[in-house]
């Protein structure tokens, strides 16, 4: 998979503290975006999800999470999902963040294995582009007030969307 960084500690990337791979490749071109480097799907470093989740042992005991970001992480969605399952499986809470929304990933996941297995492997997603109208830096782990904080079990329980209040978050 590409990579365009990985950050080894963060608080600002979801909740306690937790450590963060910017997946490289990004379709969505949202205005003011602050990552437009990650864009280009060709551009960055390979690591494999065995490479990086040995980074991720390697990091803090303090560091609870991992956080996919972007770039768009369901662009190399199997890859992703094989890290947050094995992230997962150490007992790593799994954060994603999408330019896209929760609903047409869903829909999606239904012709793409990889997107289903994203879906299934992360915790909390935090979806839909970035729009600088709707920018607002007191919201917690997003930018734009339209990007949701969606507790992915709970919605797959309740079979409809579940968001995280706000004050779940800290
Ligand atoms: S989804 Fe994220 S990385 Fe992609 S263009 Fe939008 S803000 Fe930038």
């Amino acid at each position: 998979m590409r990579i365009a960084g990985l950050l080894r500690e963060s608080v600002v990337d979801g909740p306690g503290v937790r450590f963060v791979v910017f997946g490289q490749g990004c379709p969505h071109r949202c205005p003011e975006c602050h990552n437009p480097e990650t864009w280009d799907p060709a551009g960055g470093v390979r690591q494999t999800p065995r490479e990086i989740m040995r980074e991720i042992r390697r990091a803090p005991a303090v560091v609870k999470g991992l956080t996919l970001s972007g770039g768009e992480p369901f662009q190399q969605a199997a890859e992703m999902a094989e890290l947050a399952r094995r992230a997962r499986e150490k007992g790593y809470h799994v954060t994603t963040y999408t330019g896209y929304l929760y609903e047409d990933l869903a829909a999606k996941a239904e012709s793409d294995e990889g997107i289903a297995a994203l879906l299934a492997a992360t915790d909390l997603l935090v979806d839909g582009p970035f729009i600088a109208a709707a920018k607002d830096i007191a919201l917690r782990f997003r930018g734009s007030a339209n990007q949701r904080l969606i507790d992915l079990a709970a919605s797959r329980q309740a079979g409809k969307v579940v968001l995280l209040p706000d004050e779940a978050t800290g």
